[in-house]
């Protein structure tokens, strides 16, 4: 279920007789002035890039960014340098410390340990995590052109990818939010559309380091921290080391994903 006014998920147990469902156009004209349909309303405006396509950039008043990692699936250990890095920098003045993870089902799969390492520092109170939902497979091919690749390979079961993932989630106790990313950031109008109609909000990425893009206030930062990408990994904790200043002064912030785009679109 999502909060319409928060977009702040949760699940719960509903009898069939409790819920009454509702054509999508009668949904929306009830509840065309929330934050939720506002930012539905935002991504269809920017659906048709073939590349970071969604919601890139948050509240520019922000002091400061929100941080997305990626976990697509991968052979290697989570980086957990990064996690011991963030906790350091910004738990004095941020506890628990505001992050996005968003996940593949294969990654869950192979990494159950690193998995159960990210849960006990939200359960310790470290961290905030917003989970979000980064497809089950997550095919990746190096030889083809982004029109075909990703998602856009041709037999993508969107559908599958989608639930699948979802419902791995769940299984392994994390609270999917109402948020979507594209692997590698690659949609086109027809598949961005898809995912809209699940209900899901695309978020894209203006700043991501290992692409030397610099984050500015209220930018969706994006790294990886599931061992391929070393560069935007030593680019970040740089990033931290530079601010570390600014980051106790609390002139430095990170901010939780749901809040930001809720402050975005306007309440
Ligand atoms: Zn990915």
């Amino acid at each position: 279920m999502v909060d319409s006014k928060t977009l702040e998920t949760s699940v719960a147990i509903l009898q069939p007789q409790t819920v009454k469902p509702l054509p999508w156009e009668t949904l929306k004209q009830q509840f065309q002035q929330t934050p939720y349909f506002r930012a539905i309303r935002t991504e269809q405006e920017r659906d048709t890039n073939l590349q970071d396509a969604g919601l890139e950039r948050a509240d520019t008043t922000e002091r400061g960014f929100s941080l997305t990692i990626d976990l697509c699936p991968s052979n290697k250990p989570l980086t957990r340098s990064v996690f011991e890095q963030l906790i350091a920098a910004f738990g004095p003045e941020e506890k628990p410390i505001p992050i996005t993870i968003t996940i593949t089902g294969l990654w869950m799969a192979r990494h159950a340990d690193d998995l159960a390492y990210l849960k006990n520092l939200v359960s310790r109170g470290q961290l905030d995590i917003t989970w979000v939902n980064h497809s089950y497979y997550h095919h990746y091919d190096p030889r083809l052109p982004l029109s075909v690749n990703f998602l856009l390979e041709p037999n993508t079961n969107l559908s599958k990818e989608i639930l699948l993932n979802e419902q791995a989630m769940l299984q392994n106790g994390l609270l999917p939010s109402i948020f979507f990313r594209f692997p590698g950031l690659v949609s086109n109008k027809t598949i961005f559309d898809r995912v809209l109609s699940f209900g899901l909000l695309p978020i894209g990425s203006d700043a991501w380091l290992a692409k030397k893009q610099q984050p500015s206030q209220g930018s969706l930062v994006l790294i990886h921290a599931n061992g391929n990408e070393p560069l935007g990994i030593a680019d970040f904790i740089q990033l931290i080391r530079q601010h570390s200043g600014a980051i106790r002064n609390k002139q430095w912030l990170l901010y939780q994903l749901p809040t930001s785009i809720v402050d975005t679109v306007g309440k």
